[in-house]
């Protein structure tokens, strides 16, 4: 019989541990709770989740409705648990926090292949094993996943700028050009949104002045500049530089240095820059522009930005503390290391964001362990899928600028046919073929 160490008894951490034993692994699950705690974290529950309640939409055409009927078909555990614990929310699927938390539990600590030991792991151990600690991983296993992958490539924060659609544009005022125009290929394709000095005092206003999410404890050091990527020594969030005096977001990063509006012929006072986002070119992220603003209040804010009036944002600018490795260097879409094949990552860790994702890149991991560790080769789901297409992303990724993704369809390939489709009619078609896809490639593995 072979033995797997899986660390972290969180949502990742469970779902692989059950998975990799029903398929007759003997587990070894560490979790250093309750002995050693993480700061968000309450309980000694395998499972707990630590913010909402909510799992997400239940909505087949919604991407997290997707997830779910991938994860069902898939025969995840965490899933079924969080139905059994369901509260009534309308379309989401909302649980009782305590109820599910306990019937993980319960199914973990029951199962004969499972064993629980409730220590912090220190070390990546040389054997095979998954690492599922979460975007709280203890100092010292941070300290060995640095080793493993090199400092430069394990983040501790995130700094995410928001991502719109970029047919949501208005290019009647935004405007395509590089710095310089040099062509230079380090500086891309960038959109710009010009501002007029009148614009830019106004933008900077609602910004000093927008609702920001409260920080815990543990993310105080965001207000002075954290790491948060290879290229963003001291990072800052946007309204924390634009409180530091009014012109400093247009000598940071809103200046327009090498920049001429076609429309006028003249420098802007400053400029957003857009930088296409995803390979299929149709998402674009704010450059520069992390943000802890509360959601609603980015909505109101940024879309006063030139040229956004009318933005579709697919994913909210955010800040906080989480640990993940630079996925698109180390990781492969099956979710091993690229140096070992027995060595998977799952969850937060990965870059991969939300309750439902990790949960699902949970279950993938544990299922290619057993398959890996049993002779087979495992399993790459087909990009069409969402749950193929999160771990396609944070392995293939930009790592100039790799920040966590939550599942969208953003990030599906685009349906051939789909040009005319909009808005609801395109997400059906993308569900359905992503289960379409999926069924075909689980008949023929
Ligand atoms: C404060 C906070 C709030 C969040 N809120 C939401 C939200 O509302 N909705 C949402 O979708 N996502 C949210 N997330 C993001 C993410 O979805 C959750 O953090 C999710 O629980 C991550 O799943 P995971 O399995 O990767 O990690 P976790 O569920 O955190 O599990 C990791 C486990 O590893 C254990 N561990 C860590 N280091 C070690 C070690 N060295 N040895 C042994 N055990 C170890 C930890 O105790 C923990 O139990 C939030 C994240 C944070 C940090």
């Amino acid at each position: 019989m072979t033995e797997l160490t899986i660390i972290g008894g969180g949502l990742a951490g469970s779902e692989a541990a059950w998975q990799a034993a029903e398929r007759g692994l003997d587990v070894r699950l560490f979790e250093m709770r309750p002995q050693v705690s993480t700061g968000a974290h309450e309980t000694g529950d395998l499972a707990e989740l630590v913010c909402s309640n909510s799992l997400g939409s239940n909505l087949p055409d919604r991407a997290s409705g997707l997830l779910k009927n991938e994860a069902r078909r898939l025969g995840s555990m965490l899933l079924e648990c969080a139905e059994k614990a369901a509260l009534p929310a309308g379309a989401a699927l909302a649980v009782d926090r305590g109820v599910f938390a306990h019937l993980v539990t319960e199914r973990i600590e029951k199962h004969p292949r499972i064993q629980i030991v409730r220590e912090e792991a220190t070390e990546i151990p040389p054997t095979p094993a998954i690492i599922a600690s979460g975007p709280l991983t203890s100092a010292r296993l941070s300290e060995s996943l640095a080793a493993l992958n090199g400092e430069g490539h394990l983040y501790f924060f995130d700094a995410i700028a928001p991502i719109v659609a970029a047919d949501s544009i208005n290019m009647e005022v935004a405007f395509r050009a590089s710095r310089y125009d040099t062509g230079d290929q380090d500086e891309g394709d960038y959109i710009n949104c010009p501002f007029t000095k009148e614009e830019y005092e106004n933008f900077v206003a609602a910004l000093q002045s927008a609702e920001r999410i409260e920080l815990r404890s543990f993310e105080e050091a965001i207000r002075t500049g954290v790491k948060a990527g290879t290229f963003f020594e001291g990072c800052l969030p946007v309204e924390v530089i634009a409180e530091r005096g009014a012109n400093s977001l247009a000598f940071g990063p809103m200046r327009p240095v090498g920049l001429s509006d076609p429309r006028t012929g003249r420098r802007p006072h400053a400029v957003v820059q857009l930088r296409q986002d995803n390979l299929a070119g149709d998402l674009y992220n704010l450059v520069g522009f992390q943000t802890n603003l509360k959601v609603p209040e980015q909505k109101r804010v940024f879309r006063l930005i030139p040229g956004l009036e009318n933005a579709e944002i697919v994913r909210y600018g955010q800040m906080h503390r989480n640990t993940f490795i630079a996925s698109p260097k180390v990781l492969r879409a099956t979710l091993q290391h690229k140096t070992r094949d027995d060595l998977f990552f799952a969850g937060q860790i990965t870059g991969v964001e939300g309750y439902m994702g990790n949960i699902a890149t949970g279950l993938l991991a544990g299922q290619n362990a057993a398959r890996v560790l049993g002779g087979q080769p495992p399993l790459e789901l087909p990009q069409t899928t969402m749950l193929g297409a999160l771990c396609h992303y944070v392995t293939h990724a930009d790592l100039r600028d790799f920040q966590p993704m939550k599942a969208n369809f953003g990030i599906l390939p685009p349906i051939e046919s789909d040009k005319r489709l909009k808005g609801r009619d395109r997400a059906r078609a993308h569900a359905e073929r992503a289960l379409a896809d999926l069924e075909n490639f689980l008949t023929h593995d």
